[in-house]
């Protein structure tokens, strides 16, 4: 490697220059390449991977590839300032991030900064972005449901805590509704959210800001956004730091619940960068180690035993598809990671089936554990009842004379669908749930009208609030359904179909 010999003498005199005699161990170099947010330096011998480097502007880079000579920093800001020669300085740390409560009800960007205006947030303790993912002994069984407070999900695709469920559909399928949704219904559950927004649109996650402050969310979440004009290694770097911060309360006994929106942006950001460093590409042009750059970051998310600390992260990423191919690169990986998947559909979502949560192809692994005992008790006649449903709505639309039993299977399944369908923003509590859902699939709602299911089941959730409020107190203290309270249902159901008769 050739070097000016006026720039190394530029160097020695302004050492020189700036001599002192106080021992500080730190690791200068010099910059010998930079552009597209991407540094080469040379005389950086030490570097660990992942090392914080200053340049002399003070701009912060990450130390990417160690190679023999020269170390490939990806900047973590602009790039503007930085000149071929100036020099870079180790910090002897690796990437970290401020971490603790200081953090609830902020929007910070992917190094913990504060992006809302809100004035400084002076954190007492860091923690480094990448870190080990707990091990066997750490972990327990997923067993205490998180309750999304989505009909379709908490029925038929129960989450727990601890576990890492996948979002997967197409382009506006209502992927970041299911999410929001989520931390919308946890006030009061004593979890606290991290919503992790990758390269999305900044009005985008203005918009999701304001929608968590006008349902109260914000008390007890922290948004943590790289958007789409902010450079790739601060793209992928966000969801480690966000994950940072949620391990900081799991390891306190605390339940996290962390959304990655969305994973599918976050793997073109790494895949920038990797091609700027000139990692070789594989398929897709994705570099090779693409897979653990997500299985690093969702193995993290666990339940861990009391010893450990005795909190959960339950981590929701959410993958973006192109017309519904699952068998893609990036979703085939991330779906081998998670412990299943939400599966949305396009054509659910414009024949107004929201969520389009296609339950055929949707799975949680974890299953029935996560579940309270009352909701476990109806959801496998649901889902037996729903798929045999849409087997025969297939076929039966081609036809014209059905059979009786035909024709109730098909009226039953549409009240199905019908009490399935939500809209945003408006979580249903689990007790409610078990109501609606007993009734339908013990064929209650069977005499009303297909249109009017949506309009019976506010009135009968409001009649069950006000006049029998110890069905939902039942459910709740015991988690399970006795033969009194199901009796409490169909009196409740009769009952509201007397008034609701009455008023429409
Ligand atoms: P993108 O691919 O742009 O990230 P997305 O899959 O995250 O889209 P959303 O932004 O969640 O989709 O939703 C798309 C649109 O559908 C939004 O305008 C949202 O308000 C609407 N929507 C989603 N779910 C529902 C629902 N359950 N009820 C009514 N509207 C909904
Ligand atoms: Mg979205």
């Amino acid at each position: 490697m050739q070097l000016k010999s006026d720039e190394i003498a530029g160097i020695i005199k302004r050492q020189i220059k700036n001599y002192s005699d106080k021992t500080v161990e730190t690791e200068t170099g010099h910059v010998i390449e930079v552009g597209d947010g991407i540094a080469k330096a040379t005389g950086l011998e030490n570097c660990m991977s992942n090392e914080l480097i200053e340049f002399e502007n003070g701009e912060m880079a990450m130390a990417m590839n160690l190679d023999e000579e020269t170390v490939s920093l990806c900047v973590l800001g602009s790039d503007k300032g930085i000149r071929e020669g100036s020099t870079v300085k180790r910090t002897g740390r690796v990437v970290e991030v401020g971490v603790g409560e200081e953090l609830i009800g902020r929007v910070v960007d992917a190094l913990g900064k504060p992006i809302d205006g809100k004035g400084d947030i002076n954190t007492s303790h860091t923690r480094p972005i990448e870190c080990k993912a707990p091990g066997i002994i750490e972990r327990k069984a997923v067993s205490v449901p998180l309750q999304t407070g989505i009909k379709a999900i908490d029925s038929m695709i129960p989450i727990g805590r601890g576990q890492r469920e996948l979002i997967i559909g197409d382009r506006q399928t209502g992927k970041t509704v299911i999410a929001t949704d989520t931390i919308i219904n946890q006030r009061g559950q004593g979890v606290i959210c991290i919503y992790v927004a990758i390269g999305q649109k900044s009005s985008t996650v203005a918009n999701i800001v304001d929608t968590f402050e006008k349902n109260g969310a914000m008390d007890y979440t922290i948004v943590v956004s790289a958007t789409a004009s902010d450079s790739a290694p601060l793209q992928y770097i966000a969801p480690y730091s966000g994950c940072a911060m949620a391990e900081y309360f799991m390891y306190q006994g605390k339940d996290v619940l962390i959304v990655y929106d969305d994973l599918s942006k976050h793997a073109v950001a790494y895949r920038a960068m990797s091609l700027l460093i000139r990692r070789p590409p594989g398929r897709e042009a994705y570099p090779g180690d693409v897979f653990y750059l997500h299985s690093r970051l969702l193995e993290r998310a666990a339940r861990i035993s009391p010893e450990a600390g005795g909190g959960s992260i339950t981590a929701l990423p959410i993958i973006e598809t192109q017309e519904g191919d699952v068998s893609a690169y990036i979703p085939t990986n991330v779906i081998s990671i998670t412990d299943g998947q939400i599966f949305l559909e396009t054509e659910l979502f414009h024949s107004g089936v929201m969520p389009a949560v296609n339950p055929g192809i949707s799975v949680s692994r974890v299953g029935g554990n996560a579940q309270i005992k009352a909701m476990k008790k109806i959801s496998s006649t649901l889902k037996l009842m729903y798929s045999q449903y849409r087997e025969l709505a297939s076929f039966a639309q081609f036809g014209s004379d059905l059979d009786d039993d035909t024709k109730t299977r098909l009226a039953q399944g549409e009240r199905i669908v019908e009490i399935l369908k939500q809209d945003r923003n408006k979580p249903v509590p689990v007790e409610l749930q078990v109501v609606i859902i007993y009734a339908c699939v013990n064929d209650l709602l069977m005499d009303v009208d297909v249109e009017k299911i949506a309009g019976f089941e506010e009135f009968l959730f409001e009649n069950v609030r006000n006049n029998y409020a110890d069905i939902i107190k039942n459910i709740s203290e015991t988690k399970e359904l006795s033969k009194e309270t199901e009796e409490r249902i169909k009196e409740a159901v009769s009952d509201s179909k007397k008034k609701f008769a009455a008023v429409r």
